[in-house]
């Protein structure tokens, strides 16, 4: 029998955290659940905790370890909390591959650190490279751990360079659904509501990437993410929006020769092969049926109403600590969108703010990125104040 690999997944009870878990149900022979993380779902932590008995799990929020160890004070579990006990406890020697499914820029050290570790890292926090891909790309190389992204359109890129060896990639053709605004004028935009913007047409997503998508944000920051994970600049890197979310991205090669992967849109596959990669394991989801529609449409993306796509090409050239202010700013900025405390055009307009107002750094080091997150996201918070 093939020997089960070892999966720590940081953020376990959110989306991609609970369809990773579904996928080592399908594939019980494969995979093994060693470690479990959360921020602060407290429940479905204890539930995930019960089901999987993994030897580790921790809490990042300190203020629920009291519960979550006497809930699994029956078990052999080593249980801890705090955000330094998760960057700690990927290092540890059991642990095969990193799920990094958290949110945020909470990704950012326990990368680091699984890096240093050697371990194999399953991306799924896009966020860890938009703030600091030099060093965790430089880190990678230096101990040659593969990173493996789970994001679909990543996933979909890295499939179409199966085989490439050294073939250069001339542009990478990075597909948007758009988002559920898409045909929004400025005008509606102006009065979208939180309810409106967690409503994505294809993909069922958590909160803070499911409003990312409707600013496309996230596509900026899949943009920044591509640049990084296959080394190509951001004039290699055209966005075009997708609203079928069928093909998940493509690689255009030196012979005009364009490659595609296509799928229905569901996470399930590209974390499964993010998990069995080089290996294609066999799945009973259900598959894609071309017939089923009638067209499959591309369109250029509109930056002037979705301005944060143009800030993420804008951050992304002027490089530094430019992209870990946009994301710091936009992280504080989508967390108030979500508690109705600013419209949805004002999420751009924080960022805008923060990107500058707060010192750049052109070179930073890991110290400067901790120091410019906290800025940017007081920076934020402060602006975010005078618009009430
Ligand atoms: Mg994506």
């Amino acid at each position: 029998m093939e020997q089960q690999k070892r999966l720590a997944i940081l953020g376990s009870t959110g989306s991609i955290g609970r369809q990773t878990l579904e996928t080592v149900d399908a594939y019980p022979h494969l995979f093994e659940v060693y470690m479990i993380t959360a921020n602060s779902s407290l429940d479905l932590l204890i539930e995930q905790a019960r089901k999987y008995q993994p030897e580790v799990v921790i809490i990042a929020n300190e203020n629920y370890y009291a519960q979550l160890r006497d809930a699994l004070a029956d078990l052999p579990i080593k249980v801890y909390a705090g955000a330094q006990a998760i960057a700690d406890a990927v290092t540890l020697p059991e642990i095969d591959i990193v799920v990094t499914a958290m949110v945020g820029y909470a990704g950012l050290l326990p990368t680091i650190r699984a890096i240093e570790a050697k371990k194999t890292i399953a991306l799924a926090n896009k966020e860890t490279l938009v703030v600091a891909g030099d060093l965790i790309t430089q880190l990678a190389v230096e101990h040659r751990v593969p990173i493996i992204p789970v994001d679909s359109e990543h996933s979909a890129i890295f499939q179409c360079l199966v085989g490439e060896g050294d073939n250069p990639i001339e542009k990478i053709i990075l597909t948007a659904s758009g988002g559920p605004f898409r045909c929004h004028t400025q005008e509606q935009l102006l009065k979208v509501t939180r309810a409106d913007a967690l409503r994505h047409p294809n993909w069922k997503m958590g909160h803070k990437i499911t409003i990312d998508s409707a600013t496309l944000m996230n596509k900026g920051f899949e943009m920044i993410e591509a640049k990084w994970l296959f080394g190509v600049a951001p004039s290699q890197i055209e966005v075009v929006v997708h609203p079928q979310s069928i093909v998940h991205s493509m690689v255009e090669f030196a012979d005009g020769a364009v490659k595609a992967q296509l799928g229905t849109p569901d996470m399930k596959l590209p974390i499964r092969y993010a998990l069995s990669y080089p290996d294609r394991l066999v799945s009973t989801d259900r598959k894609l049926s071309l017939t089923d529609y009638a067209t499959l449409t591309f369109e250029r993306p509109d930056m002037v109403r979705f301005p944060l796509l143009q800030y993420a090409f804008d951050a992304v050239e002027k490089g530094g600590n430019m992209p870990c202010i946009m994301n710091a700013a936009n992280e504080i900025a989508v967390a108030a969108f979500l508690a109705d405390r600013i419209g949805f055009c004002q999420i751009a307009e924080t960022v805008a703010h923060a990107m500058n107002t707060v010192d750049y750094v052109a070179s930073p080091l890991l110290d400067d990125y901790i120091a410019t997150n906290s800025e940017a996201r007081n920076c934020a918070a402060r602006y975010i104040e005078t618009l009430k």
